[in-house]
């Protein structure tokens, strides 16, 4: 027995690209369906997110034409992440796995067969990973990679080269809806749900048509996001950076007091500076531990769930022994 699966395509001024893109996935859609891979009632999912080019005209277009289309309109510009989610949880209702991905074919469309079989071999979360950025100019991948690297560095843990191309169940997305956070980067959250997951390569392409929606603004923005939302590492860093402040400080006061006494400063000089150093230190060290409780505090403030629970066994009756 197949499944039925969505293909979710969050779309913000993509006209350019947008029938491309339909075609695209019909003709995916059809070819599993006729190999009998997922169940009538699969569905392509496109989401607006308050575009404001004709966009919304050619999804209800395509919905008339074929039932295989379908689509959300969102009330406004919401961002990429929500529009995203806005796609996740409405095809979460309907669907018994879920695909995401970008509307302008950077992700291979073909790389989805691989990520049903993963389906149904038990995986319930199945990243898309590029296998090489050989299309993207230099200074996208540079910046890309590091943008990984630094988000890692600083707490945030995500999958290398993974962008929001991804499968995941209907019980996947039901663990992501108890991730109540508003300041959302789905990227971190999704590995915290758990369950069996899998990696399938692709190689990313150009964009087909139109223009990025992320010049390095919004990139820069978006990687301060994540960083902010999933880890509270920043502060620590200031602690510890407080903290050997005020050690160099110590060796200093040691060295100018010897200095001092073998009468080689000027006088008042030594204290100065020595202060300086000290307060500086001090005043990092007390702001950092302040940060750890504002840290813990926001971390509280989301209500992040403790657990998801994969299974639990109870007899017929209901009764768990
Ligand atoms: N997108 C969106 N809302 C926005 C910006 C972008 O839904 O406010 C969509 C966009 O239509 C595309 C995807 O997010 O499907 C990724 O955007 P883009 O391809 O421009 O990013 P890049 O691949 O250049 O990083
Ligand atoms: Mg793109």
């Amino acid at each position: 027995m197949a499944d039925i699966l969505y293909i979710v395509v969050p779309c913000y001024n993509e006209e350019a690209v947008l029938p491309e893109t339909a075609r695209r996935l019909r003709a995916k859609l059809e070819g599993l369906l006729a190999a009998g891979r997922i169940a009538p009632g699969s569905r392509v999912l496109f989401v607006n997110d308050g575009s404001k080019d004709g966009t919304w005209a050619i999804i209800q277009a395509l919905h008339r034409e074929c039932s295989l289309f379908s689509g959300v309109d969102l009330t406004r510009n919401r961002g990429h992440q929500n529009a995203l989610l806005a796609g996740l949880f409405t095809a979460g209702e309907r669907a018994d796995m879920v695909v995401s991905m970008d509307a302008d074919l950077q992700d291979d469309v073909d790389a989805v067969d691989e990520m049903v079989e993963r389906y149904y071999q038990g995986c319930d979360i199945v990243y898309g990973v590029r296998s090489a950025r050989k299309k993207d100019t230099f200074f996208k991948r540079v910046t890309a990679e590091g943008f990984y690297r630094l988000m890692n560095a600083l707490g945030a843990e995500t999958v290398f080269n993974h962008a929001d191309y991804r499968l995941m169940s209907r019980r996947a997305i039901a663990g992501l809806a108890q991730f109540r956070e508003v300041n959302l980067f789905l990227r971190g959250i999704v590995p915290m749900i758990g369950y069996n997951t899998a990696v399938v390569e692709y190689e990313r392409g150009e964009r087909f048509a139109g223009e990025s929606k992320y010049p390095l603004k919004k990139m820069i923005s978006f990687a301060a996001e994540g960083i902010t939302s999933l880890s509270v590492k920043p502060i620590r860093y200031i602690t510890l950076l407080g903290f050997a402040i005020f050690l160099v400080s110590i060796v200093m006061i040691l060295y100018f007091i010897l200095r001092w006494a073998m009468g080689e400063t000027v006088i008042g000089w030594a204290s100065v500076i020595c202060s300086v150093w000290a307060i500086g230190g001090l005043v990092l060290l007390s702001l950092g531990v302040i940060g750890e409780y504002i840290g813990k505090i926001y971390l509280e403030s989301k209500g992040r769930p403790r657990f998801l629970i994969r299974e639990v066994l109870e007899d017929a009756d209901g009764k768990a022994d």
